[in-house]
């Protein structure tokens, strides 16, 4: 299989970008080296159980589920409020 297209440098640029993309997002979401003993955000002691489970954490408990909270509501909020709507 000879397909012109694979060779095609600019199809592999784009590639490469959205992996570095998503290699970025996975860093700023999964911080690795050290990690604070205060919270980032608020500064609140982080807990030495809580670094000891989670190397390299930045944020207290609070911060940290905030966060979550925040980049997963608007998908997760709207289809599971659509599924629900469906089903009653
Ligand atoms: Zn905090």
């Amino acid at each position: 299989m000879a397909g012109g297209w694979t060779r095609d440098g600019g199809v592999q640029d784009q590639i490469d970008a959205s992996v570095e993309d998503a290699v970025k997002l996975v860093r700023s979401r999964l911080p690795d080296g050290e990690g604070l003993s205060h919270c980032e955000a608020c500064e609140t002691v982080i807990p030495e159980a809580r670094r000891k489970a989670l190397p390299g954490v930045r944020l207290c408990i609070s911060c940290q589920s905030e966060l979550e909270k925040r980049q997963t509501a608007p998908t997760g909020y709207n289809r599971r409020g659509s599924k629900d709507s469906q089903l009653r």
